[in-house]
């Protein structure tokens, strides 16, 4: 606990603390390797004080680290707002901001969400990734890695990545695209919502509904850009969907994220939006669904230590399933629809690979999928 309210009665010096207790928070959180701080105002503790708890989501759960008494934590939620450019004063309502990574002596700039709670405010700093890795340091094995980098190969056709929220699909899109420009000549646009990562020779724009730029106006206009890859965050409306296949029927590589929660459920979902299944089907060339599992600690080899924080595990690595169109597959889809769209080999079997390589246990994996 960071003992601010003690410090001084003198408000510089409080002041001061709070600069150091912002600075010490989001340092504290980079070296733990969190994703996101979470600050939530609670009206009433055990001893009926209010206070603010701090979590961490490491590798995707939520861990509380810290608890600020309102004191303290009045001065923080001030401190966060007043670099984020939002109203220091306004609490009852959700605001958006941005801070710039120099001004808190940190690694990433942080994205600021506030928003109204019960019990008071919360603010959620989410910390932006860094740039994109390789399919390889994502943690893919090499049969999916060599899947993926065969499609990126190819001129035209469609790849839908799928998975849960925070199942890594936005990460993958960029490693994708990265790996695209480091081999370099292809024209790449992306719409985005929002744009995560800045990726140098790729022309990137964002999605702007209150402005109305939607994915499906942005696509449509940037077809006429003449891209050669398009990559879009997500297919959620039928005229995007039809803007995506007709894209991958017309010579370009298109990527996108679809959500459901299989191969075939993906084809379901796609073919709702667009009916066509001559079209689908001869767009369509790759499905992609996957989860993330906490990894092993290398250090300690899941037993806990300082480095993992005792939780045995560090960073995240992917398990996948996925389908591949060809031709016979085709005529099948033509003529059965979504369901004969299946997985060579499903989720569980992957996932036998991370264990066998001890890269996971079996307890994370149960949690993931499922037993
Ligand atoms: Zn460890």
């Amino acid at each position: 606990m960071v003992d601010l309210a003690n410090n001084s009665n003198a408000s510089d010096d409080f002041e001061s603390a709070a600069v150091k207790a912002v600075d010490e928070l989001v340092g504290r959180a980079e070296r733990a390797g969190a994703s996101d701080v979470h600050l939530q105002m609670c009206g009433s503790g055990e001893m009926g004080e209010a206070r603010a708890q701090v979590s961490f989501r490491l590798d995707g759960l939520m861990a509380p680290v810290d608890e600020f008494s309102a004191a303290v934590a009045g001065r923080v939620f001030g401190r966060i707002k007043y670099l984020a450019r939002l109203k220091t004063y306004q609490d009852s309502l959700p605001q958006d901001g941005r801070i710039a990574r120099e001004k808190i002596n940190a690694a990433h700039d942080v994205r600021v969400a506030t928003y109204p709670t019960v019990t008071g405010e919360k603010i959620v700093l989410r910390f932006f990734p860094e740039a994109a890795q390789s399919l390889d340091e994502l943690g893919y094995q090499s049969e999916p890695r060599a899947v993926l980098e065969t499609f990126l190969k190819s001129q035209s056709g469609l790849l839908l990545l799928t998975g849960p929220a925070g199942s890594g699909k936005t990460t993958t899109i960029y490693s994708c695209l990265r790996h695209l420009t480091q081999s370099g000549g292809r024209h790449i646009i992306t719409v985005e919502d929002p744009v995560e990562q800045v990726l140098p020779g790729i022309m990137q724009t964002e999605v702007n509904e209150a402005r109305g730029l939607t994915f499906a106006t942005a696509a449509r206009h940037l077809m006429r850009q003449d891209p050669q890859v398009l990559a879009i965050g997500e297919i959620r409306d039928e005229e995007t969907a039809r803007i995506a296949v007709r894209a991958a029927l017309t010579g370009h590589l298109v990527i996108s994220t679809l959500h459901a929660g299989s191969c075939s459920g993906v084809l379901e979902r796609l073919l709702a939006m667009c009916p066509d299944r001559y079209a689908v089907a001869a767009a369509l060339a790759l499905v992609f669904n996957q989860r993330l599992v906490r990894r092993l600690c290398a250090a300690c080899a899941g037993e806990g230590c300082g480095d993992c924080l005792e939780t045995g595990y560090k960073n995240r690595l992917p398990v996948s399933e996925w389908a591949r169109m060809d031709d016979a597959l085709r005529a099948q889809v033509r003529e059965h629809g979504a369901s004969v769209f299946q997985p060579a080999e499903p989720l569980a079997e992957s996932g036998k690979v991370l264990l066998k390589e001890n890269l996971t246990n079996a307890a994370e994996l149960e949690r993931v999928l499922g037993s």
